[in-house]
């Protein structure tokens, strides 16, 4: 359900009537300057008439979608989330760059150099790894989280990791500036709950046999438990072509940004696990209107523990730098 106030209510009129609804038992969420939002299953008792009366209250409307506070109907201006001073989701287009597992401190800050000079904005990098075999390298753990924070901050790149269990939430967002939540664990309820009870933004990938609806409702988990900043990312779905590791499916750029405000992030790394392709879906990420990328570059990417085969090196990721800047700048002058 979606309450509209009157175009010029003060705001404290609308603060009034969220408290006023909370009182009433319902859990409210604003949806941008003159809208409040009640969620969890309220339209299914209640009526749009019930809220009619209420002081500056201008209309009235349930949702039908099942999404709500994911979806443009709930709030039409797009999320702009601010970490650091790092705008993602509005103009200026976000690029991430990093191991797919963190190794050492070496591998981390010679990434960290060449990335930022490139001129990208944020360094990722693996600490807790779902690899599909327990025989395989797990990750650093809270070492790795370490020196990714240290890293981050000798070079101004904010930072991004992957959270795997509900446990670990606390720790990573200790250290970390973005919490990504891996295909893997898309539909894991407890841990999106989690981490919508915790203030830091959250990356959240879509599952590789995940509906754009299904990754909506996961963000939707997120929002409803109160943390608005929530990023979409496709990753490459599984479809009957082996070629590839993924098909990086860039119909989710247009869609996602017509269903929803939250921003757009292409992963074309994990989208074609191949090296010699990333560049390109970068640039079709770019040029279909993906808010960011995100790239995994390793100083010698044919000993990457994991994902050596999609890993870019330090040249590839300096060229891609350069031409998707000059691809979104000309799309910003003539678009
Ligand atoms: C990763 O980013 O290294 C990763 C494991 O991603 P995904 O969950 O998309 O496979
Ligand atoms: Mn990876």
């Amino acid at each position: 359900m979606i309450i509209e106030l009157e175009e010029n209510a003060p705001t404290e009129a609308k603060n009034n009537l969220h408290i006023r609804l909370q009182h009433m038992g319902f859990t409210v969420q604003s949806a941008g300057h003159t809208r409040l939002a009640l969620v969890k299953g309220v339209d299914s008792f209640v009526r749009p008439a019930d809220f009619q009366h209420l002081p500056h209250v201008s209309k009235v409307h349930s949702l039908k979608i099942r999404y709500k506070l994911a979806s443009r109907a709930c709030r039409n201006e797009d999320t702009i989330i601010d970490i650091k001073g790092v705008k993602i989701g509005g103009a200026e287009l976000f690029v991430c760059g990093g191991p797919c597992s963190i190794e050492s401190e070496q591998q981390l800050e010679a990434c960290a150099v060449t990335i930022k000079t490139a001129g990208a904005q944020a360094l990722r990098g693996g600490a807790f790894k779902p690899r599909t075999s327990p025989y395989e390298f797990q990750g650093m753990g809270e070492q790795g989280l370490k020196l990714l924070q240290q890293c981050g901050e000798r070079h101004g790149l904010i930072t991004i990791s992957e959270v795997m269990d509900p446990s670990q939430v606390e720790l990573v967002a200790h250290y970390i500036d973005i919490l990504q939540v891996g295909s893997r664990n898309m539909q894991n309820f407890h841990l999106l709950k989690e981490l919508g009870k915790m203030g830091k933004p959250v990356l959240l990938k879509r599952g590789f046999s995940a509906t754009y609806q299904d990754l909506l409702m996961a963000a939707e988990y997120i929002l409803s438990e109160g943390n608005p900043h929530v990023m979409l990312c496709e990753r490459g779905i599984r479809t009957f072509e082996t070629h590839t590791r993924n098909t990086l499916d860039l119909n989710a750029v247009p869609v996602l940004k017509e269903l929803s405000h939250l921003p757009v992030i292409i992963d074309p790394s994990h989208g074609t696990g191949l090296r010699s392709l990333v560049t390109p879906m970068a640039r079709a990420a770019v040029a279909a209107g993906a808010h960011g990328i995100i790239i995994e570059t390793h100083p010698e990417p044919d000993r990457s523990i994991s994902d050596a085969q999609q890993t870019l090196s330090f040249d590839a990721f300096r060229q891609l730098m350069h031409e998707v800047s000059v691809l979104h700048h000309a799309m910003r002058q003539e678009i």
